[in-house]
């Protein structure tokens, strides 16, 4: 990141940040964050055009297949040809020769906003569980320590090649949080969906901020199609962890109602038990909504999911790690009954970023538990974590294939790696052997956003920095032990 861009970019979190402690200032404080959010993304690479040369294509198109040697052209952050050989004169010419070049991995399910508690959850004491240490920690969440939460877990989201996330956003305290995440999301260069929720602790009879849901979506700070808006929805039905915010087939009704007014797609966690029965007898189900964590679903109810087009994102880190009690992880029945499925991150306070481990992890328990009965390869998982990423969050028109005509949003993983080559089958070895730190190059709407393993523009040291600072002062000022 450039001198004067880190600059900006930190006085618009400090007058972030300052404004949580001001609440009578709010509308003064939106002001400034409409002006903030006005100035030009200048931190960001411009979009080159460039050629990526005889590495192994993988376009997760289905007309296009793989190339073994190929090249990409990308010019005004399209691509504009995928080929044996493309002509580009004029074109930067990046090598490709021992690299996999694949579209970017699309999550979809992460709470970014939890990033800077990595210092105190912890996955061994249920003391310090991700539970309850975000309901005690979300409250003292300024502004400014939103947008450095995020703009970490997107930091470790380019890293990791990842290039869409979806911000599933369940503690937006304030219109200014809420600015401060969609800043931060824009000012990552990549690609997403910001999903608008209720702050931690909101009792469960009082509804989400509709009225700043609508000003956002008035205002929608997004100039170039890079972000979308939706809003998550506490969960519903028999839940038994009280953390999670539990409410009404009435409070749902209404804020769905709300988000469905303003042609807002809705997502839900569906941990403990199942509400999808108790979701389509009221008539809610359909292709706009996105539920979490399929673990307990029955046959019955996965008819329905794939009659209304509902999609289920799995985050199979994390849900590896819950009891058997919980449910387990459903990847083969829910591709035999052909619902929508993707794949997610869910948070990083204990869990990594990790595309490849997280494909591998869903190989692993399919076949742990239900083998060749229902026919799963690496091809299709790749797909998973790709394409079908694009189709859940309703921008596989622009994305998640390499395409020419969508958007080029690209990586470029290193196959000369030791714990890579010699590389035979891409897919195999991308689900078997990868891990993030063979991703050389990642590419978002055409902006080189990391070479070499490297950030182009992020100051890495300054996100460092500021997440340090602001999880040590949250963790004073919750008194934590
Ligand atoms: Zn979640």
């Amino acid at each position: 990141m450039r001198e004067l861009d880190r600059r900006r970019i930190l006085s618009h979190a400090t007058a972030l940040g300052a404004a949580s402690l001001l609440p009578a200032r709010a509308a003064a404080q939106r002001a400034t964050d409409g002006q903030a959010a006005d100035r030009p993304a200048a931190a960001l690479p411009a979009r080159q055009e460039f050629v990526v040369r005889g590495a192994h294509v993988l376009t997760m198109d289905a007309a296009l297949g793989e190339l073994t040697a190929g090249d990409v052209h990308v010019r005004d952050g399209a691509i504009v040809a995928v080929g044996a050989t493309v002509a580009a004169p004029g074109a930067e010419a990046i090598d490709g020769r021992g690299m996999i070049c694949m579209p970017g991995f699309i999550e979809t399910h992460w709470h970014l906003w939890t990033s800077l508690l990595r210092p105190i959850v912890r996955a061994d004491d249920a003391r310090y569980g991700y539970f309850p240490v975000t309901a005690r920690l979300g409250p003292q969440y300024t502004p400014q320590d939103t947008y450095r939460s995020v703009r970490l877990g997107l930091a470790q989201a380019l890293s990791a090649g990842i290039t869409s996330v979806h911000n599933w956003a369940h503690n937006v305290r304030s219109p200014a949080h809420a600015d401060a995440e969609v800043a931060a999301m824009r000012d990552s260069g990549m690609r997403g969906r910001f999903s608008y929720g209720t702050p931690q602790g909101l009792p469960n009879d009082q509804p989400m901020d509709i009225a700043d849901l609508a000003r956002l979506k008035r205002e929608w700070p997004d100039r170039d199609g890079m972000l979308t808006l939706g809003i998550c929805s506490r969960n519903v039905g028999n839940d038994p962890n009280p953390l999670r915010g539990n409410v009404t087939m009435d409070m749902v009704k209404k804020e769905w109602g709300a988000a469905r007014d303003l042609g807002l797609p809705i997502t839900l966690h569906t941990s403990g038990p199942s509400p999808v029965k108790l979701l389509d007898d009221a008539g809610l189900l359909g292709p706009e909504v996105q539920l979490v964590h399929p673990l307990l679903t029955t046959a019955d109810e996965r008819a329905i999911l794939a009659a209304r087009g509902t999609s289920y994102s799995m985050a199979p880190l994390g849900e590896s790690r819950r009891p058997a009690t919980a449910g387990v992880i459903q990847l083969g029945e829910l591709m035999e009954a052909g619902v929508k499925i993707s794949m997610s991150i869910d948070h990083t306070t204990t869990l990594n970023c990790d595309c490849f481990a997280c494909m591998r992890t869903l190989y692993n328990l399919h076949q742990h538990r239900i083998g060749e009965r229902v026919k799963l390869t690496s091809r299709r998982l790749v797909e998973l974590a790709t394409i079908d990423g694009a189709r859940d969050l309703g921008v596989a028109d622009k994305v998640g294939s390499l395409t020419p005509g969508k958007r080029a949003d690209l990586i470029l993983v290193r196959s000369t790696d030791v714990n890579m080559a010699p590389v035979g089958d891409p897919y195999e070895a991308l689900v078997g052997l990868a891990e993030p730190d063979n991703i050389d190059t990642v590419v978002a709407d055409g902006r080189i956003l990391r070479r070499a393993g490297k950030f182009d523009a992020l100051d890495h040291a300054q996100v460092m920095r500021d997440a340090m600072e602001s999880a040590a002062a949250l963790r004073a000022r919750a008194n934590w032990p």
